[in-house]
């Protein structure tokens, strides 16, 4: 377990995942395709097996004649997170999966179904196996960095999450996931380049990608600044979401303990120029805890500071607190909880208070962690 404050931005432990198509582009596959001694347009044909129809049984490949699919299926299409346990809630519209990994890493994603006049079905994904932001409110913080996952064990996971709504394991007839969040374990701009990777696999359409909407995608970090700038410039038309928690420094580096390297003011200018190079407005999270976070001059601080750069750009998520282990903290009181949203409404922010599904099977924001018992 990290000390009180401790930032880990590097892993002890490298993780080398078997290769898997979802790791490379489409010339990449074609060559790794070649490579096997095949024509390189099965790449597409695997590609498409595997981000369209989310095939697992390569006999189930009938376009591919059957000698190679037991050697392409073999090589490019390994089987990288195995299902440990699902809990479910909410009449099974809510489900949990522990999954372990290939070096018996275990990561958690949280499967949202939504109906009424938006439905939709929401997927929660882990980017890393624990995380080293060390946020002493988040249970995964408390857990520690074990190792970053691969563009494929993230993608995996989406994959996964497909095959259950197609075998009929998530009531509410056939769908698909129409929304992936980073929310998970991790902290996806510490782990870059896979975590932009798998945002290429998940939006680009087939054969490249599953063809989710840019728009569902969206990206939650502590507010690695220099990997805001990068995100931007990449382009992937995703949305930014911002923990902040804290409008002053001096609590957010409690809070938030990278807070130490890149300031609140850092944090959201790097927000703000994010919103003004994709047009995309700009979530900020704040978990609201009971008198540390939530008094109303806060609020009025937090909307001044957002005020300050500019009108359109950012939308406020207060997120009542969900219980963890050993935590000496608890949500606000409703009627703090309504003072704080009024106060930033007067403002003219925008404000949605986050629900708080699967609270109560450990599934929601910050409950994510691997302990087996
Ligand atoms: N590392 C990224 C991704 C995690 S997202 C990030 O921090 O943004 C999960 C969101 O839930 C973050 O906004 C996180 O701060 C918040 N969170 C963590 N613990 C929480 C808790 N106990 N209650 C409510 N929200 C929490």
């Amino acid at each position: 377990m990290p000390e009180p404050g401790e930032l880990t931005l590097e892993p002890a432990r490298r993780g080398k995942p078997p290769r898997h198509l979802a790791d490379l582009d489409v010339d990449g596959r074609r060559k790794a395709v070649a490579e096997l001694g095949e024509k390189p347009f099965r790449a597409d044909q695997l590609s498409r097996h595997y981000f369209t129809r989310y095939v697992r049984d390569p006999h189930e490949m009938t376009d591919l004649p059957a000698a190679v699919r037991e050697s392409l299926a073999g090589s490019l299409l390994p089987t990288l997170v195995t299902p440990v346990r699902h809990v479910e809630t909410d009449n099974g519209t809510t489900r949990k999966t522990l999954w372990r990994l290939y070096d018996g890493a275990l990561v958690e994603s949280v499967l949202m179904r939504y109906e009424g006049t938006r439905p939709r079905v929401t997927l929660c994904v882990s980017s890393q196996a624990g995380c080293g932001m060390n946020c002493p409110f988040c249970a995964t913080g408390q857990q520690g960095l074990t190792r970053n996952m691969s563009a494929a064990e993230i993608v995996e996971q989406v994959v996964a999450a497909e095959r259950m709504l197609d075998d009929g394991e998530v009531p509410g007839g056939p769908g698909r996931v129409s929304n992936v969040v980073f929310m998970g374990m991790g902290e996806p701009l510490a782990n870059y380049r896979p975590v932009v990777e798998a945002v290429r696999r998940l939006t680009e359409a087939a054969p490249s990608g599953m063809g989710i909407s840019r728009r569902g995608v969206t990206v939650s970090t502590v507010g690695l600044a220099p990997a805001i700038d990068k995100l931007a410039a990449a382009d992937l038309g995703v949305t930014l979401a911002l923990s902040l928690h804290a409008p002053d420094d001096e609590l957010r580096d409690e809070l938030v303990p990278v807070n130490t390297r890149w300031k609140v003011d850092e944090a959201l200018d790097a927000a703000r120029r994010y919103f003004d190079s994709t047009g995309r407005r700009v979530s900020i999270e704040y978990a609201l805890i009971r008198d540390i976070n939530d008094q109303a001059w806060r609020a009025d601080r937090l909307g001044r500071m957002l005020d300050a750069r500019g009108r359109g750009w950012v939308h406020v998520n207060p997120i009542p607190l969900n219980p963890t282990p050993g935590s000496k903290w608890t949500a606000s009181r409703p009627e703090v909880e309504a003072e704080f949203v009024s106060t930033l409404q007067a403002r003219g922010i925008p404000v949605t208070v986050r629900d708080t599904r699967g609270s109560d099977i450990d599934g929601a924001c910050g409950q994510l962690a691997t302990v087996t018992d």
